[in-house]
């Protein structure tokens, strides 16, 4: 299993919150940015296209402005209807102060043209032409126009295209109010170009930038592909409608931004309905809100990042000293010698758990103490209740219980590796009778006694025990059947020549010994014993003071002497 550290668990939870956080963030703010930097451009689009319209509809405005005074000044009166040269003069006067006049002509009621600047159509007649149709009703204007009479006579234009004029004209009154005649100007159409530029400028043109001016009926009179309709006569009722505006013209190859204004006149003149379209690739419209945007998503990542490098920095100094305290309390788990852990500084949880920890191992410390010391206590009396049990209370001899474990294990020696195992069993003669002669104690002491001397005589690693009574049993080690005779007399013999001082008597006793060598087919020490029984009956009923052991033919009597 594959457990996460707090440090990371911590780091990740933050980071996610931080990058979610942060993307919802960012994308609102690059979202709420970019639309409204949308939305100004497009402002800022439409307003070109309206600065543009009304110098236009300016310019226009002076041009009939000039027209009309021209035609009713008072003093001027005299001039119209008297000599050629002299109205020529006014005439020229008047384009001398505005160079985009190519022609100003002064022309009789019946169309033909009284005198005109440089003398041109002088004497020819205009009676066709609409500005002098309409110029005899009142001031008028006419639209962008190809020159039509003066095209020769103005010879070829300086940029190989065809010249064209914006017509402006006014009746000229006599005294009698009656139209005397009608002054016509001829407006080259360079000059919309010029206003267009003083606009425009070179940067302008270097993002991609573009003026055109369309007639109403969106008919290209300035800009590329004069005459020909760039827009849909939808889109044309649309601009018309709207007056001024901006929209994203994805007709062309390129998508444009595209703000337009309708010319509507100025004061008493009421405009031409030209529309004024500015364009202007989008990639470079709106290259300002994209770079907001990636810089907002840039900014927002930097800041994800940077949360993130601080929760790491964060969750690596929360989780230092809990590190500490594992560590401690790992080491507590390896070396007996360490005890407690340190006190550590961090938030109050940790401080709280440290401290929890340390009177929780105080407590800990001083229970083991007490189990030590329980324990060794136990030990102990395990070991006394054990010598207690396989122990015989009257002669400090082996019990039976005792005398069982060891002669188990020594059987179980034998059958695996043969070593020869005797057993003898010791009654002492007639005891009763020391019972009834010097009293129970005396029976004890003899008891006790007899006990010592066995155990005396015997080599250590023979064992002697007391099952009860006054009989002795006598585990032998490594004797055969020889050695086990010479035991067993050694035995007897000890007791037969002790003297057991008890009260100021001297008690002296014999006893009978059966003996019984461990044979291949016993199954346990118990059949042993039982052998070696039988072969003390036999040396009791023989007369006692004597050794029998099982199996051997001669019955050896008491030791003689
Ligand atoms: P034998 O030669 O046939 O063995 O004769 P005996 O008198 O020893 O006969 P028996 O074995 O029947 O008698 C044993 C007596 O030992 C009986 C009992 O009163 C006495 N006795 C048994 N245990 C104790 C003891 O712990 N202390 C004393 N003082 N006497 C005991
Ligand atoms: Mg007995
Ligand atoms: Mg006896």
């Amino acid at each position: 299993m594959h457990h996460r550290s707090l440090r990371q668990q911590l780091t990740l939870l933050v980071s996610v919150l931080c990058l979610a956080l942060m993307c919802i963030l960012a994308a609102g703010a690059a979202y709420i940015a970019q639309s409204r930097i949308r939305q100004i451009v497009m402002h800022y689009a439409a307003q070109e296209a309206a600065l543009t319209a009304s110098i236009l509809d300016r310019g226009m405005f002076e041009r009939h402005r000039e027209a009309r005074n021209l035609a009713a000044m008072v003093p001027l009166k005299t001039v119209w209807s008297g000599s050629k040269a002299g109205i020529r003069q006014v005439l020229e006067q008047l384009q001398a102060s505005y160079p985009d006049y190519a022609w100003i002509g002064y022309v009789t009621p019946d169309g033909i043209v009284q005198a005109a600047t440089q003398g041109m159509l002088e004497g020819q007649s205009v009676r066709a032409r609409p500005w002098f149709q309409d110029g005899l009703k009142g001031p008028a204007v006419g639209d962008v126009h190809e020159a039509q009479l003066l095209a020769k006579l103005l010879g070829p234009s300086p940029s190989g295209e065809p010249f064209r004029f914006v017509d402006v004209a006014a009746p000229v009154h006599d005294s009698a109010g009656q139209v005397a005649g009608v002054i016509g100007v001829h407006l080259s159409w360079t000059w919309a170009d010029e206003a267009r530029e003083a606009i425009l400028g070179e940067q302008a043109r270097a993002a991609g930038k573009s003026i055109w001016i369309l007639a109403g009926d969106g008919t290209m009179l300035l800009g590329p592909g004069v005459g020909s309709r760039p827009f849909g006569d939808d889109i044309v009722a649309a601009m018309r409608q709207a007056k001024a505006g901006a929209f994203e013209d994805e007709t062309g190859s390129e998508a444009m931004l595209t703000g337009f204004a309708v010319a509507e006149g100025y004061r008493d003149y009421s405009g031409l309905n030209w529309i004024v379209v500015s364009r202007q690739p989008d990639s470079i419209a709106f290259a300002a809100a994209k770079g907001i945007v990636w810089t907002i998503l840039g900014l927002g990542c930097g800041i994800a990042l940077a949360g993130l490098i601080f929760t790491l920095l964060i969750a690596r100094r929360v989780t230092r000293p809990l590190r500490a305290i594992i560590e401690a309390a790992n080491r507590i788990g390896r070396d007996p010698t360490i005890s407690q852990v340190p006190r550590v500084s961090g938030s109050l949880e940790i401080v709280q758990l440290s401290s929890a920890l340390r009177s929780l191992l105080r407590r800990a410390g001083a229970a083991e103490q007490q189990v030590i010391a329980t324990s060794s206590q136990h030990e102990k009396d395990v070991t006394v209740l054990r010598h207690l049990a396989e122990t015989d209370a009257l002669s400090g001899l082996l019990n039976r219980r005792g005398f069982s474990l060891l002669a188990d294990d020594a059987f179980a020696l034998y059958k695996r590796y043969e070593r020869p195992l005797a057993v003898l069993i010791l009654d002492i003669d007639f005891f009763k009778a020391i019972n009834d002669t010097y009293g129970h104690a005396a029976g004890d002491a003899v008891i006790r006694s007899v006990g010592e001397i066995l155990t005396r005589t015997l080599r250590s690693s023979d064992k002697v025990a007391r099952f009860g009574g006054e009989e002795f049993v006598v585990l032998v080690h490594e004797v055969d059947a020889g050695g086990i005779i010479t035991v067993a007399q050694n035995l007897r013999r000890a007791v037969e020549t002790l003297a057991i001082e008890h009260q100021e008597h001297s008690i002296s006793v014999t006893v009978s010994i059966g003996g019984a060598m461990a044979h291949r087919g016993d199954a346990d020490i118990q059949e042993v014993l039982e052998r070696a029984d039988a072969a003390l009956y036999k040396a009791k009923a023989a007369g006692r003071n004597r050794v029998v052991v099982d199996g051997l033919q001669i019955q050896l009597a008491t030791a003689v002497a």
